[in-house]
């Protein structure tokens, strides 16, 4: 860490005061013991009931349980904000520890509630979500519900959920542990898997080179191992999508993200289909780091050094400006996040790193934490984490269960107060090499986020498939399977060989199968939304905070009606991949400008 140069974020400290005073205010341990009573009483009222309740106390039952859950879920993450900004201090730790093993004990107390609801009869279950008493937990009611065709009985459940801690949780974290042990010999010296994967962003090119050449040698132990165990999560999984009959190996994710699998295939068709915007961009990439061609380690390489910082100041005017003028209201609400200490923005030894928004805090707003490094990087992260930050707060009024949104539309405000946030940044900027490098930056973020989880997404759908039907892949095989669907994306644009064991070091394979896909469906329906915002101007600002005050509380499909998209129109993908691609028009069209294209 070098913190010789000082950005004006030294002091923007949060003040967790909102939540408790401090680790060891008396109120976090009272509240704790009234929510393990409030579940123990709530468990006695209800259990093996939950069939008999009508319509106006199955309402009331449903309130409780999600204050019940606010009051542990306030203190969890109270703990959660207080380790991160100091990790090394015991206090909190334990405090964090403590908390978690309260949750998982609450969880499994009230786990009976939502297996009651789910296995309510059809006609049942279908009057009580007509009934006005329970609108308000309507969708709620639904997303606990849709499992039911996939449940089995209460004691095969049960087996299914003891058994997984010896079995599929077993191997992800075997998997994990291996590759946490890998270590990287570089240049006389063993680095970390982190330390070695930083260097490809070096501006040297042999250096990275020789990173690259480290990290594959470092990959090739254990890569039997490492083979064998993603087989074995592969084929669990087959096991169990047939038990439970879900038709397809991604079907079962899919139904956790509130969507389809006709639109998730919409998704992967129309990304595939613009395979060329990759290919387009590493060929101009190539052209500005003068490489007649670039391999696979020059991908992340600089463009060129930008020694041009803002300080804290200055980012806060950017950012505040752009959501400003996109409405008053939504400036109004990311300025109480300066004003009132909801973030903490300076590196810090011993902090977290990276930069998260703790969204839904109950009955509290939300808090920010970053690193600020004073690069154009840092201030798109402030944009986007206060992007969180907003729609958190619009949903806030709520409640827990219907501000919650899932994986597939939590990226939606983030993701779009960025944009408008670049588009400002890069209407501040007049040299030309300045503005190249601005929407390289962009592009290769968006590479990464849309096309590069794609094709992680048709690898993990060949091994699905062909695990099913011809049995154990071989390393051999995966290594072909990987190539193969990283080479449809690149094309000639980015030369693969030795790449073919990089595939193993991916923890989302193991630890949670079809999650990639998920990153490139919220970006792209942020982008759509941005687009129209562009096309339409201001009449599309109130549908958009009215869809980010709705939070969790629809599915996606009717939150995208709300602006006005049809979320089974495949062209909405097409739409948030035209905005990408007219950045990168963009910078073609400035490289030919100034010599480099
Ligand atoms: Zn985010």
């Amino acid at each position: 860490m070098t913190t010789t140069e000082l950005t004006g974020a030294e002091d923007v400290a949060w003040d967790l005061s909102d939540l408790y005073e401090s680790g060891d205010d008396p109120r976090l341990d009272a509240d704790v013991q009234e929510a393990e009573e409030a579940a123990a009483a709530f468990r006695e009222r209800y259990y093996g009931k939950v069939a008999e309740l009508s319509a106006a106390e199955l309402s009331e039952a449903i309130g409780e349980r999600e204050r019940i859950e606010s009051i542990l879920t306030r203190a969890i993450y109270y703990a959660h904000l207080w380790f991160a900004t100091d990790m090394a201090d015991p206090p909190r730790g334990a405090l964090v520890a403590r908390l978690t093993e309260a949750g998982a004990a609450l969880d499994t107390q009230l786990l009976f509630f939502g297996l009651e609801i789910a296995d309510l009869e059809d006609e049942a279950a279908e009057a009580l979500l007509a009934a006005d008493e329970l609108e308000h937990w309507r969708h709620w009611l639904r997303s606990v519900r849709k499992f039911r065709p996939y449940l089995l009985t209460e004691p095969e459940e049960k087996i299914f959920t003891e058994k997984s801690v010896s079995g599929v949780s077993a191997w992800a974290r075997l998997y994990e542990e291996l590759l946490g042990a890998v270590r990287v010999q570089l240049d006389g010296a063993e680095i970390s898997f982190e330390e070695a994967m930083a260097k490809l962003h070096s501006g040297d090119r042999d250096e990275r080179r020789r990173a690259s050449d480290a990290v594959t040698e470092a990959l090739a132990p254990g890569l039997r191992t490492r083979t064998f165990v993603f087989n074995t999560i592969v084929l669990d999984k087959s096991i169990d999508d047939r038990l439970r009959s879900y038709p397809t190996w991604i079907s079962a994710r899919n139904l956790r993200n509130d969507t389809t699998d006709e639109a998730v295939q919409a998704l992967v068709d129309a990304a595939v289909a613009r395979y060329d915007v990759v290919q387009r961009y590493y060929t101009l990439k190539a052209k500005l780091i003068g490489l007649d061609r670039l391999t696979f380690y020059d991908r992340f390489a600089p463009i060129a050094d930008d020694p041009a910082k803002a300080s804290w100041g200055e980012a806060r005017e950017i950012v505040l400006g752009a959501y400003t003028d996109f409405s008053a209201e939504s400036g109004e609400i990311v300025e109480r996040f300066f004003r009132d200490n909801w973030i903490d923005a300076p590196v810090r030894e011993n902090k977290r790193t990276g930069a998260f928004c703790a969204t839904s805090v109950p009955g509290v707003h939300p808090y920010v934490l970053m690193n600020f490094t004073g690069d154009r990087r840092s201030i798109l992260t402030l944009a986007h984490e206060l992007g969180h930050g907003l729609h958190g707060t619009l949903a806030l009024p709520l409640g827990l269960f219907n501000a919650d949104t899932p994986l597939t539309t939590a990226e939606t405000a983030s993701v779009f107060g960025e944009a408008l946030t670049f588009k400002r940044l890069l209407a501040l900027e007049d040299d030309p090499h300045r503005r190249l490098n601005l929407l390289a930056g962009r592009i290769e973020d968006s590479i990464a986020t849309v096309f590069r989880q794609i094709a992680l997404n048709r690898f993990e759908d060949v091994v699905h498939t062909e695990r099913r039907e011809q049995g154990e892949l071989s390393t051999e095989r995966l290594e072909e399977l990987w190539l193969e669907t990283q080479r449809r994306m690149f094309g000639d644009s980015v030369e693969i060989d030795g790449y073919g064991t990089w595939w193993s070091y991916i923890p989302h394979f193991m630890g949670t199968p079809g999650y990639v896909y998920a990153y490139a469906y919220g970006f792209l329906f942020a982008l759509a939304i941005f687009r129209r915002y562009e096309l339409e101007g201001d009449s599309m600002v109130e549908p958009y905070l009215e869809l980010l005050r709705a939070g969790g509380s629809k599915p996606p499909e009717e939150l995208a009606r709300m602006v006005g998209l049809d979320l089974t129109d495949p062209g909405i993908w097409e739409s948030g991949i035209d905005a990408l691609a007219a950045e990168l028009d963009e910078a073609e069209a400035l490289a030919g400008d100034i010599g480099l294209g």
